[in-house]
C-alpha cells in the first residue's frame, strides 16, 4: 500500500470522534480496500512529525488476531492519518448502547481477547496498552474481538493539538494518585470494562447518571485552559488518548500531583454527553469528575452483581479490581482463572452473536 496520497480515499462514513480526532470509514480507491482512517490533529515540528510516523510503524508490525491491524500511517498536514483494519461491528461501547447488557459468555470472550492482546503487545513489542475501555475494543462480523489505540507513540501524545489532555474514567486508583503506569493499570481498566459490558452501564454511574444535555461548560474549559496546562506526557504512552496525567515524562517514578488527577478532556466529555454514555453535566462537570476520582480512590471497588453471572466471573473481576496494585493480578496470573479457561470454550458462537445486531 502507498497511502501517502490523501486524494486516494473516498470517505464513506464517520465512525466516531474521540479525544484526539475522528475516525472515518474510507475506501482506498486504488486498491478498493475499505479501512478505518483515524485523523489526529497534531501540533509538532517536522522532525517530530517524522518521528511519529516512524513510531507508528510498530503498529504496522503487529500481527495478532487480538490486535486491529494497520495499513500504515502518513502525514497530511496538519494531521496525521492512521489507516486501520475496518471492524464492521464497531466498538463495544456502541454495541452495548445499541443492544443493552452483553451476554456474560460474550463478556468472557472479551476478557480472553483483552488478556491475549495485552500479552501479545507486552511480550512481543514491550508495549503497555494504557487505554483499555469499551471504545477501544472492536468487533467484526466474523466475531473477532480486537484491541486498538494502544500506546505506540510517545511523540504523538506529546503533539496532539487538543490541550485538554487528561484523564480517563477507566483510570486505576494508583494512576489517579500519581503512580507510574504498569500493565496492572490496564487490568483495572479491564475489570471496569467487564462490569460495564455485562451490566450495560458504567459502574460509577452514581455521579454521572444525568441524561439531560447542555453545553454550558465552555467557561470552565477556558478557565482550565489557562489555569491547568497539562503536564508533559510520558514518552511511551498511547498515541491516541493523551490520558496519562501522572507521568513526569521520563519514564521514572512520577511525583503525585493531585492537580493532574483532575484533568479530563473536555472534548471527550462533550462527546460522552452526545453519545448518551457518561454524562458530564454542565457546570457540575468538574464536581462530577472530582467526585468520581474520589470514589475510585476511596470507595470499595465496583463489583459484578454478586452471584448473577456466576462465582467464576465474580472472582475474575474482583481480581482485576483489587485496589492494592501489589495484590491485583498480573495478566499472567489472570490467565489461570477458571472463568478465562472456561470462557475460551463456553460454546458461544461469536459469529452468530455478531449477526444479531
Ligand atoms: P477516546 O478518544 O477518548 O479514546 P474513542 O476511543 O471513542 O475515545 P476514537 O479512538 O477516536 O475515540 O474512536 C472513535 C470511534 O470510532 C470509536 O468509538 C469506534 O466506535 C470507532 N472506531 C475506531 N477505530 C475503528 C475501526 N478500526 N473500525 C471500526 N470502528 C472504529
Ligand atoms: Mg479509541
Amino acid at each position: 500500500f502507498d497511502l501517502k496520497n490523501d486524494t486516494d480515499f473516498t470517505i464513506l462514513q464517520e465512525l466516531g470522534q474521540g479525544n484526539g480526532g475522528s475516525v472515518m470509514k474510507v475506501q482506498h480507491v486504488p486498491t478498493g480496500t475499505v479501512m478505518a482512517k483515524k485523523i489526529v490533529l497534531i501540533d509538532a515540528k517536522p522532525a517530530e512529525r517524522k518521528k511519529i510516523v516512524l513510531e507508528l510503524q510498530i503498529m504496522h508490525d503487529c500481527d495478532s488476531q487480538y490486535i486491529v491491524s494497520s495499513y500504515g500511517a502518513y502525514l497530511a498536514e496538519p494531521n496525521i492519518c492512521i489507516c486501520m483494519e475496518f471492524m464492521d461491528k464497531g466498538s463495544f461501547d456502541g454495541i452495548y448502547k445499541r443492544i443493552g447488557a452483553i451476554d456474560i459468555r460474550v463478556v468472557g470472550k472479551v476478557a480472553v481477547a483483552v488478556l491475549e492482546g495485552l500479552r501479545y503487545l507486552y511480550d512481543v513489542h514491550r508495549i503497555i496498552h494504557r487505554d483499555i475501555k469499551p471504545s477501544n475494543i472492536l468487533c467484526n462480523s466474523s466475531g473477532d474481538i480486537k484491541l486498538c489505540d494502544f500506546g505506540v507513540s510517545g511523540e504523538l501524545v506529546n503533539s496532539i493539538a487538543n490541550t485538554f489532555v487528561g484523564t480517563s474514567i477507566y483510570m486505576s486508583p494508583e494512576r489517579i494518585q500519581g503512580a507510574t503506569y504498569s500493565v496492572k493499570s490496564d487490568i483495572w481498566s479491564l475489570g471496569i470494562t467487564l462490569i460495564e459490558l455485562s451490566v450495560g452501564q458504567f459502574p460509577f454511574s452514581g455521579s454521572f447518571s444525568d441524561s439531560e444535555d447542555n453545553d454550558n461548560d465552555s467557561d470552565l474549559e477556558h478557565e482550565r485552559d489557562s489555569d491547568m496546562p497539562p503536564p508533559p506526557p510520558p514518552k511511551d504512552s498511547s498515541p491516541f488518548t493523551p490520558s496519562h496525567p501522572h507521568s513526569n515524562g521520563n519514564g521514572g517514578d512520577a511525583t503525585p500531583n493531585p492537580r493532574d488527577s483532575l484533568q479530563i478532556p473536555s472534548s471527550a466529555a462533550r462527546r460522552r454527553r452526545r453519545s448518551k454514555g457518561v454524562s458530564l453535566h454542565g457546570g457540575g462537570m468538574m464536581m462530577s469528575i472530582i467526585e468520581l476520582m474520589h470514589q475510585i480512590v476511596n470507595e470499595p471497588s465496583p463489583r459484578l452483581p454478586q452471584g448473577k453471572f456466576g462465582r467464576e466471573a465474580d472472582e475474575f473481576v474482583n481480581a482485576c479490581l483489587e485496589k492494592e496494585v501489589e495484590r491485583r493480578g498480573t495478566p499472567r496470573e489472570l490467565f489461570d482463572y477458571a472463568w478465562i479457561s472456561n470462557s475460551r470454550e463456553n460454546g458461544m458462537d461469536m459469529k452468530a452473536w455478531a449477526a444479531t445486531f
